[in-house]
């Protein structure tokens, strides 16, 4: 099953007049976005947003590790809002959230904080890693920095993000999992002790749960400077390719295990014809392929799928008033369901005080 199918399969039964189900999903705004994000995350977005109600976040409140650089958060605010119209999201269908906007994410994210437990963060696996990311001495983009408060809290925040739509869909990579199960549990436990406000929210991890990076390493990512970026020009891809890990060194006429080069990885991500890339698989590990032959492949495939978000791209560059509507209108409608699951959310906690003695 393709992408499009699972996603298709896994679609609500679309009952004219009845309100469409809910995704929440979001992105940090921390450079322009990649190939990693486009196979593990937003080539379904693509699909969803016809059939859903789309709220796309910015997740502005979740880069504290940026703190020694604002202007480059400021920055990729636009960077992705352009990626999304890029790609052809479509800000008619789906709304483009400013998280610093809905300032009741802060304030959910508060009184969702004490319903959870010290311990479930310290175990959440995705965050220790980005801990020890951020604290390690020889990391070169952080140079060893004390973790701030927001950062250890992001995936309370991200809890919040999810239950403030009251979303039932949350497509995301796999590295976001531990959040997603995070705010199920937070939901559960809401519901019981409250009152039922919240959907149990699904994740849908996208067709490449988690795509590696140019240099080899585990994960491509903004923070490691290991992306090819959707914006890149031919010229940069082609280059990017080239310097590319192939796995460990071979002579061209040398075979080679396919699972140790990550260029088979990309192509198995991002090349549509099946039958040449087993072919060329099968060739390698009998008779050898020269990397050359497979990076000249793979720059041209890359090429053909960024064409036309490059082109798409452009046309919105040239008008910026409009991606900055796009931004304020889907920054609003999220606000306007924002507002009315505080409403729940006040009722449920009993918040309102004032009415006691009125
Ligand atoms: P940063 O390094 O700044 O955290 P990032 O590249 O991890 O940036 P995020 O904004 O944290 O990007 O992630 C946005 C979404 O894209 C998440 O759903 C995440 O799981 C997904 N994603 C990011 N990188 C990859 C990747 N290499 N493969 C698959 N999915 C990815
Ligand atoms: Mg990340």
């Amino acid at each position: 099953m393709n992408a499009a199918e699972r996603v298709r399969s896994s679609r609500p039964e679309a009952k004219p007049g009845t309100p469409r189900k809910r995704i929440l999903t979001g992105i940090r705004p921390t450079g322009p976005l990649h190939l990693g994000h486009y196979a593990g995350a937003l080539e379904n977005w693509l699909e969803l947003q016809h059939e859903y109600d789309c709220y796309f976040l910015i997740a502005d409140y979740q880069v504290s590790d940026h703190a020694n650089d604002l202007a480059r958060v400021r920055n990729a605010v636009w960077e992705v809002t352009l990626d999304w119209l890029a790609i052809g999201l479509d800000p008619e269908k789906a709304s483009f959230v400013i998280e610093s906007g809905v300032p009741e994410h802060a304030e959910l994210t508060t009184w969702l904080a004490w319903f959870l437990p010290v311990g479930m963060l310290e175990r959440n696996p995705t965050l220790k890693a980005e801990m020890e990311a951020i604290q390690a001495p020889d990391d070169a983009a952080t140079k060893g920095r004390s973790v701030p408060v927001a950062f250890y809290i992001y995936p309370v925040m991200q809890v919040a993000n999810i239950l403030l739509p009251r979303a039932h869909l949350v497509p995301v990579g796999v590295d976001q999992l531990p959040h997603v199960e995070l705010a199920r549990e937070t939901a559960r436990r809401f519901n019981r002790e409250f009152k039922p406000i919240f959907p149990e929210p699904e994740a849908l991890v996208g067709r490449v749960p988690r795509l590696v990076g140019t240099d080899g390493e585990a994960k491509m990512s903004k923070s490691r400077g290991n992306t090819i970026d959707l914006k890149d020009s031919a010229a940069t891809v082609a280059k990017k390719v080239r310097a590319m890990y192939a796995g460990p060194p071979r002579g061209a006429k040398e075979p080679g295990l396919v699972e140790a080069n990550p260029v088979f990885g990309y192509l198995d991500a991002f090349d549509n014809d099946d039958a040449e890339v087993s072919d060329l698989k099968e060739r390698y590990e009998h008779h050898g392929v020269s990397n050359v032959e497979l990076k000249d492949r793979l720059t041209r495939v890359l090429n053909e799928l960024l064409e036309p978000m490059r082109q798409r791209r452009a046309q919105y560059e040239g008008n910026m008033a409009r991606v900055s509507e796009a931004l304020e209108q889907g920054t609003g409608r999220a606000r306007a369901i924002a507002r009315e699951t505080m409403e729940m959310v006040r009722d449920a906690l009993d918040l309102d005080y004032l009415r006691k003695y009125r």
